[in-house]
């Protein structure tokens, strides 16, 4: 009967109001910034991880490019004071060291550039994992505060279900998984759906007529009834 749907309805909106108190809950929403901007952390941190190891390895292989060409200089150092041909090559290796004194240098600044944003991302990534658990316990807290109410309602809302035809409730669980809730709602102005307030079609409100009978709203699929 429509009325035990109304009874089990009016126990499970306290509880629906208790879930969406803690899901509104300032608590609730901070940790779930924050566990986003953890993700984002983890990211950039895994991200710039790699970026390093690239730039090691190519400032290691800047390194030995280096040093091989120091050496050549130093060889051809030794033959240049007389020969020519010598002096223009020993030029041409001092251009080079100086253009891989160059770019180790532009390495180096990428590697502690990137090294400071690490740093600081750490620290925000440490931050927000504090402010997650804290505000995380709080939300645990609200939960356990509400705990005995909750139960006290769980146990009503079985008794409840007992009574209602299966019919009945089949449609009441689809429409609360939507959150839909209240799913059954009350004629208004003797023409538009309790829940979305759209006016419903004519020929649906022809069956409502009849005392204890019950029609889906066509526009937020409610069920809609009139006393
Ligand atoms: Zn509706």
């Amino acid at each position: 009967m429509l009325k035990d749907i109304l009874e089990y309805q009016k126990i499970d909106v306290a509880l629906f109001e208790i879930e969406r108190g803690l899901i509104n809950s300032a608590e609730f929403k901070e940790a779930h910034k924050m566990q986003q901007f953890l993700k984002q952390c983890e990211e950039s941190l895994s991200k710039m991880e790699k970026q390093s190891a690239e730039l090691l390895g190519f400032f290691n292989q800047a390194l030995k490019a280096y040093d091989a060409t120091a050496k050549r200089a130093l060889e051809v150092e030794k033959a240049a004071s007389t020969d020519e041909k010598a002096i223009g090559n020993f030029n041409k290796i001092l251009d080079e060291i100086s253009k891989l004194e160059k770019s180790i240098n532009a390495l180096n600044k990428n590697m502690v550039d990137i090294s400071k944003k690490y740093d600081d991302i750490a620290k925000k990534s440490t931050a927000a994992k504090k402010a997650f658990l804290e505000n995380r316990q709080a939300v645990e807290q609200k939960k356990k505060d509400k705990a005995g109410e909750i139960t006290r309602l769980q146990t009503e809302l079985k008794a409840a279900s007992a009574k209602v035809s299966k019919d009945y409730l089949e449609k009441y669980k689809a429409l609360r998984k939507e959150n839909k809730v209240p799913a059954y709602v009350e004629l208004l102005s003797k023409k538009k759906c309790g829940g979305c307030r759209m006016d419903l079609a004519l020929n649906k409100l022809d069956k409502l007529k009849e005392k204890g009978s019950t029609i889906e709203c066509e526009h937020c699929k409610r069920i809609v009834y009139n006393f």
